[in-house]
């Protein structure tokens, strides 16, 4: 896939990093990501996507646009109350970058359509905001064997996982929040620049999986404290018997 004389002068500032160059340009180009989730999160990822080049990104969320969304969800405006986040994002894509392709699928992702869903993209990128959405996704993606970034942000704390198959999102988490639906953000709260925070290490991580920059961060957790300002790493062993991944 090559680049366009306007492709190579609107990237060259990443292109000239000696470890993306023309070589990550166009794997960028080629990468079909789905965003699952256009909320605080969604908001840091689908903009830093779009701008790197990314090919074609699938947009995924069955909410319309709220004004407590707002102090965290720069993707939108008081204008858009009432709008589908999906079709937003969407718009917000093809204005930034009229390279991208961008999907916009107003639905609300499960076990039922998940496979439907992520098959064939190549990395699947998980900001929603509850349990029983991010495992759907998660078992979706082992049965798919694509590569998930599963992000989260409630409050002050947030992290981001790069799984492959196994360990896998489960493992981590566990069978015990298939059911639970509840929204964490809004009985728990969270700060737009927290979400914000942990949307763009979501992005990097995504950029760097494709391009091949650093070491292979799979397996790991990344955890951030946003009262101490600091964030450490621990790598989620395989679960054996994981309902998903497991040998049994
Ligand atoms: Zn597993």
């Amino acid at each position: 896939m090559s680049l366009s004389d306007e492709e190579l002068e609107r990237y060259a500032r990443q292109i000239v990093l000696p470890q993306v160059g023309g070589l990550g340009q166009r794997k960028l180009k080629s990468a079909r990501i789905v965003v699952i989730g256009a909320g605080g999160i969604g908001s840091a990822v689908i903009p830093a996507l779009a701008g790197a080049g990314v090919g074609q990104l699938t947009i995924v969320d069955s909410d319309r646009v709220e004004a407590a969304n707002l102090h965290r969800q720069p993707l939108f405006t008081e204008a858009d109350e009432g709008k589908s986040k999906a079709e937003l994002g969407a718009v917000f894509v093809r204005r930034l970058n009229r390279f991208v392709e961008a999907d916009p699928r107003h639905e609300r992702i499960g076990p039922d359509n998940a496979r439907q869903l992520l098959g064939g993209h190549e990395l699947v990128i998980d900001g929603s905001d509850n349990f029983a959405t991010r495992l759907a996704v998660s078992d979706a993606c082992v049965a798919l064997n694509i590569p998930l970034i599963s992000a989260a942000a409630v409050q002050f704390r947030g992290q981001v996982g790069l799984f492959r198959s196994k360990p896998c999102y489960r493992c981590f988490v566990g069978n015990a929040f298939d059911s639970d639906d509840c929204d964490n953000c809004a009985e728990l709260g969270v700060l737009g620049a927290l979400t914000a925070t942990v949307g763009s290490f979501a992005a990097l991580l995504a950029i760097n999986s494709i391009v091949a920059v650093g070491s292979d961060q799979a397996g790991q957790l990344h955890l951030f404290d946003g009262e101490q300002l600091s964030w450490r790493t621990m790598r989620i062993p395989p679960d054996p018997v994981c309902d998903a991944c497991g040998s049994a």
